[in-house]
């Protein structure tokens, strides 16, 4: 309420390790990894949006 969040929940992929975490976009276009701040695993900020979560259907 009142809260201006404009993020989004989305899949990212690791664009070194490929690993996919559920993450949030930012309206500056930054994808980060929900509860990973500091970035991937494996120390790359680099990641690819796969799909909204949101629109999963079947
Ligand atoms: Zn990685």
């Amino acid at each position: 309420m009142g809260n201006q969040t404009e993020k989004e929940r989305i899949l990212a992929q690791c664009s070194e390790c490929k690993t996919v975490y559920t993450s949030k976009r930012y309206p500056d276009g930054s994808v980060v990894p929900i509860g990973r701040k500091m970035g991937c695993q494996c120390g790359s900020t680099s990641f690819i949006e796969l799909e909204s979560e949101l629109d999963m259907s079947a």
